[in-house]
């Protein structure tokens, strides 16, 4: 069987445009996919993408456990491989996909990116940075702004973690 050649890259400038909804679902999944594989293995089944035009810069789950880092939040680890894959701590006009709603910290690591855009799917009204508990994407004391689309595929993005809480809850069979 011949070899296929290089796998061609996606680019922005030849791909068609995606319906914006369209498009926030389909990177949505991606995010699921991590957050459903950090799950896996022990975390807090939360996932991330980071995304540019019609291209995933770099996507992660939740780490925290595994690597004993309070900061290894998806949206953390996320946003760090895609700053390394562009060389550029600044991520300018991406999109940041993530299941829930950011915390404090990874907000602050979004604004310091200078995301553009942040699509999350269920609220965290205990700890929600992104308009539940704080709203740290429209503060105008903050030099930047991220627009907010929330409760994309919400359900799904719940229902992993209501079921991820539900069985550590549940005793030993
Ligand atoms: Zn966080």
């Amino acid at each position: 069987m011949a070899i296929a050649g290089p796998i061609a890259t996606p680019s922005i400038l030849h791909e068609p445009l995606t319906a914006p909804l369209d498009a926030d679902r389909r990177w949505m999944d991606e995010a699921i996919r991590e957050a459903a594989a950090a799950g896996a293995r022990g975390e807090v089944p939360i996932g991330a993408v980071v995304v540019v035009g019609n291209r995933v810069l770099a996507g992660a789950g939740n780490a925290s456990v595994a690597e004993h880092d309070p900061t290894a939040h998806a949206e953390v680890r996320a946003l760090r491989e895609a700053a390394h894959a562009i060389g550029n701590h600044r991520l300018s006009k991406t999109t940041l996909y993530v299941t829930v709603e950011p915390c404090v910290m990874c907000m602050g690591a979004a604004l310091h990116a200078r995301v553009a855009r942040l699509v999350y799917g269920c609220p965290d009204p205990k700890g929600g940075a992104a308009g539940s508990l704080f709203d740290l994407a429209s503060d105008r004391r903050l030099n930047h702004r991220i627009a907010v689309t929330a409760g994309v595929a919400e359900d799904a993005c719940r229902a992993l973690l209501q079921e991820f809480f539900r069985r550590r809850r549940a005793p030993p069979t």
